[in-house]
């Protein structure tokens, strides 16, 4: 009989899905591989998103970085790690991770999120305390 493994927790979840994806619903089982676009690289060239086959790379509004054209994110709710856009990205800035790692990493390399998930100043510990 198949041993059914536990689904790891995304912990880079802030909250319900925002309005802007909410038709995109989130895939039916966690993948292999995550992608998760190292934003410090990120020329927002936009390549990726046109070789990506389920759609889940969105474009982060109101990014205030003028050298940049825009800022894009992975949605890791729908991504199905089929690495297409790690291959095709021009600056190689889309680093491939297990599900696992992917989940852990994913707020330090993701700056600026519009699917909600947290930032690297959502996670750095509060100087107050
Ligand atoms: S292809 Fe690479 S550099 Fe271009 S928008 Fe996507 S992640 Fe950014
Ligand atoms: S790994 Fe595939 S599904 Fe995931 S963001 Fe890249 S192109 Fe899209």
């Amino acid at each position: 009989m198949e041993s059914k493994q536990p689904m790891a927790e995304n912990t880079a979840r802030k909250g319900p899905r925002p309005s802007l994806i909410q038709s995109k619903p989130p895939r039916k089982r966690d993948p292999r591989l995550l992608a998760v676009i190292d934003q410090h690289g990120c020329t927002g060239c936009e390549a990726c998103i046109v070789f990506c086959p389920v759609d889940c790379i969105e474009i982060v509004p109101n990014v205030p970085h003028a050298q940049f054209q825009q800022v894009v994110e992975v949605d890791i709710e729908r991504c199905i790690g089929c690495a297409l856009c790690s291959k095709y990205c021009p600056w190689e800035t889309i680093p491939m991770f297990s599900y696992e790692e992917g989940i852990k990493q994913a707020p330090s390399l993701t700056m600026k999120s519009v699917c909600n998930q947290k930032t690297k100043e959502d996670t750095a510990p509060n100087p107050r305390f």
